[in-house]
């Protein structure tokens, strides 16, 4: 997808170590203190370990831009992931992000079925930064210089309008205005039907009727899933930071509220978390007296040990990156145009692919998180394998 217009251009996003030509003017210094500025991790050694196939800086004097993209593995199609614009403490840090994040993606698409890598981007700086055009051109025009083995989308401390300046300079990019929109209906879909699949392989019916659900957040993601969850007939009990978010729960969905320091306390079927990450930890796994985990948050565990103790306990827990799979499923489908619905009918597929993932669990004694991580690499292994076949010249 490289048009004549990005190819024309003289001054390219540069690759590689971060590499300025001249000292960055006053009104640009790194927005890391040089004090900040880590040596400490070995990337080849991460990534190694991590399995990532390229990692590339990129800076632009002329306004302050200081880029990270991880590539983590392109078997299945371009590496997708979001663009995270973070003021992180130090480069270590942000790389060890991108390299985090940019895998979690490549199981993320791996195991909702698309045909997508894994990558993610990281811009080091103040997100609130008014002057976002040239900040935002230089991330295209670093994007463009990958050639489309990148392609990224709106995350943490970007949005839409962020996304438009990237598409000046690449076609790469996702999430743009009037495309695909809001992924929320697609993903609260998604999270519903992994709900029903949890409650299938709980209680052997996959019927939410009459099941009492204690939803964490009240925000676009809950909302449709509570939508679904009111029209068959479960409980929902609610919170909310924002309080009329939990009014619009209880008025539409007859939610009964309750104050966020006490959803963990709550004696309900399913606890689903919508809100923030790392909400199952040592403070609060003890505490919680359900029968399912299944929401829609990202990176629920605070740490692997977590979904272990919730296979201790008898906790079934519907790993986050399978049930919220709606969202990138979402962006899949503005790549390839798809009308919502398309988007919805693939989003449905997360129930059988948790009734698998479930499966794997019982059949080989493992966390579900687990056995989700398995399926993924799985999915990969098998595709990889059919380039062994020569195809002809293409
Ligand atoms: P949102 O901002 O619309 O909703 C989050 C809500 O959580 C907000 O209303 C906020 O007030 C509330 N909240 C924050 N801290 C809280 C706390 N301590 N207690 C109770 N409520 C709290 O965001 P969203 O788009 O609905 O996303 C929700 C979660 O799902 C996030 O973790 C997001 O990363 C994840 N996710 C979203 C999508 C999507 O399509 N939007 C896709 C995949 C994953």
């Amino acid at each position: 997808m490289t048009t004549s217009k990005n190819v024309s251009r003289k001054r390219s996003a540069v690759s590689g170590a971060a590499a300025a030509t001249q000292p960055a003017g006053p009104a640009h210094r790194s927005p890391l203190t040089a004090h900040a500025v880590g040596t400490g991790t070995d990337i080849f050694a991460a990534m190694q370990t991590l399995g990532h196939e390229q990692v590339l800086l990129s800076h632009d004097p002329s306004c302050g831009y200081f880029g990270i993209i991880a590539i983590h593995d392109t078997t299945l199609g371009p590496a997708l992931g979001g663009t995270r614009f973070w003021q992180y403490a130090s480069t270590d840090e942000a790389i060890t992000d991108a390299l985090r994040l940019a895998r979690g993606m490549t199981y993320k698409s791996a195991v909702a079925g698309i045909n997508l890598g894994g990558g993610k981007s990281v811009i080091i700086g103040d997100n609130k930064r008014a002057d976002r055009e040239p900040l935002f051109r230089a991330h295209g025009r670093f994007i463009e210089t990958l050639g489309g083995r990148y392609i990224t989308a709106e995350d943490i401390g970007t949005s839409p309008a962020d996304m438009e300046y990237i598409k000046l300079e690449t076609d790469h990019v996702a999430g743009l205005l009037g495309l695909s929109g809001d992924p929320s209906p697609v993903t609260g879909y998604g999270v519903y039907v992994g709900m029903k699949a949890a409650a299938r392989e709980r209680w052997s019916s996959d019927s939410l009727a009459g099941k009492s659900v204690a939803v964490q957040g009240a925000g676009k993601v809950a909302y449709y899933l509570m939508q679904q969850l009111h029209a068959e007939g479960a409980k929902i009990i609610v919170t909310d930071l924002d309080a009329e978010k939990v009014r619009r729960a209880v008025q539409e969905f007859g939610a009964l509220p309750v104050s966020p320091d006490v959803i963990y306390d709550q004696t309900v079927d399913i606890f689903s978390p919508n809100a923030l990450g790392a909400t199952i930890n040592d403070g609060t796994l003890p505490r919680l007296k359900v029968q399912v985990i299944a929401g829609g948050a990202n990176n629920q565990l605070a740490e692997d040990r977590h979904g272990d103790e919730l296979e201790k306990r008898k906790i079934l827990y519907a790993p986050d990156y399978v049930i919220n799979g709606g969202g990138v499923i979402n962006v899949y489908g503005e790549l390839h145009r798809w009308p919502v619905e398309r988007a919805k009918k693939k989003a449905g597929e997360i129930y059988e692919t948790l009734l698998r993932i479930f499966e794997i669990a019982r059949r080989e004694r493992i966390p579900t998180y687990r056995a989700a991580d398995r399926l993924a690499e799985q999915r990969i292994a098998a595709v990889g394998g059919l380039d062994r076949m020569w195809m002809g010249e293409r």
